[in-house]
């Protein structure tokens, strides 16, 4: 089935925002989209116009990043953008619900709650190493569930949960779209499920440029799917997601000499994050380091807020995940430069 036929039926027949850059039109003389015809005091040329909403060049760079047709490919303001559109896209306020993990990345219960729609999760516990059991989740799911939610590597566990991506797309097929975040599958040494794409019309991979690309402050983000799922999003976004330096700054990043240069970065990150994890684990007053597919770990001490505030004394802010369930005590350390990471070790030995 096709997967739009789970799209909000209010937005049935939708007609998206007519915008001066999607209207096809060429011409030399643009006076069709209120700009200002002269640039700007000093910024750079065709800063006065109003950006491409989907630009050619980084389009068709991330396109072959992640080995997919350009149309099964939506970028946008990070995958937060995404994350909320298809919230807002597919759910009916009041009705739909949304089914993920627990713990996991705060912003879906977020999205969910600025949707009116119902946030059902799956606790996975610290005590198995968050192991996931995929039927236990498809369980929680009904006949309003829209979109279930797997992220893997999952934020702040560290854990991959890519086995149950099959199952659970085939189980959910012309049901409920199934969304795998993978902002940190470049640190898992796995291939993404984008592979997957051509057997589930259902599957949607969420992909950025934040964390392995080291660009968090450009805001790229991509939605891949099935190219309709990828053209009804597309059609509900902000006419125009992306600024120009933003873009500029992407393309940059995405060229080859540069794609060599982040992946020696991702090897060295990823020996770092064994060795920060061992060096942890050693720690008096560590009670349990979880394995990490990620640029984090997950880290439960004997007095997690006494170890934050140690950290915090030598003016290294760590993150607090404490107030997930079943992660009392624990702390999120994202993987720094082998110079934080030292900084680091010294303030909690
Ligand atoms: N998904 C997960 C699991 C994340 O941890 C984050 C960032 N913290 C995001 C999505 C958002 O990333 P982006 O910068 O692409 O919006």
């Amino acid at each position: 089935m096709n997967m739009l036929a789970r799209v909000r039926p209010d937005l049935a027949g939708f007609q998206p925002y007519a915008s001066a850059r999607r209207s096809g039109l060429v011409g030399t003389i643009r006076l069709n989209a209120n700009e200002s015809p002269w640039s700007g005091d000093g910024c750079p040329t065709g800063f006065n116009r109003y950006p491409d909403p989907q630009p050619l060049a980084l389009r068709s760079d991330l396109a072959a990043l992640y080995g997919v047709a350009e149309d099964r490919l939506w970028t946008g303001r990070g995958s937060d953008e995404a994350i909320d559109l298809l919230l807002r896209g597919f759910c009916r306020a009041g009705r739909d619900n949304v089914v993920g993990l627990a713990p996991s990345f705060g912003m879906y219960r977020i999205g969910a709650q600025l949707q009116g729609a119902e946030y059902r999760t799956l606790a996975l516990r610290a005590e198995a190493d968050f192991a996931l059991d995929p039927d236990r989740l498809l369980a929680l799911a009904d006949a309003d569930t829209k979109l279930v939610i797997l992220c893997s590597p999952n934020n702040p566990t560290g854990e991959l949960h890519h086995d149950a991506i099959g199952h659970l797309a085939q189980a959910l097929a012309g049901r409920a779209l199934l969304v795998v975040d993978e902002a940190y599958i470049e640190f898992a040494g796995i291939p993404s499920a984008t592979a997957l794409l051509d057997r589930y019309d259902n599957l949607v991979v969420l992909r950025t440029l934040s964390k392995a690309h080291a660009l968090a402050g450009a805001r790229i983000g991509s939605l891949i799917a099935h190219a309709d799922v990828a053209r009804f999003i597309g059609s509900i976004a902000a006419p125009y997601p992306l600024p120009l330096p933003c873009v500029a700054a992407a393309v940059a990043a995405l060229e080859p000499a540069a794609l060599e240069r982040t992946h020696a970065r991702i090897a060295t990150l990823v020996a770092e994050r064994g060795q920060l994890a061992d060096a942890l684990a050693r720690l008096p007053r560590v009670r349990r380091v979880w394995p990490s597919a990620a640029n984090f770990v997950l880290a439960r001490f004997d007095d997690g807020p006494a170890a934050l505030e140690r950290a915090l004394a030598a003016g290294i802010v760590l993150r607090d995940v404490s107030a997930q369930p079943g992660l009392d005590d624990c702390l999120r350390i994202t993987v720094g430069s082998p110079y934080e990471n030292e900084a680091l070790l010294e303030a909690l030995a």
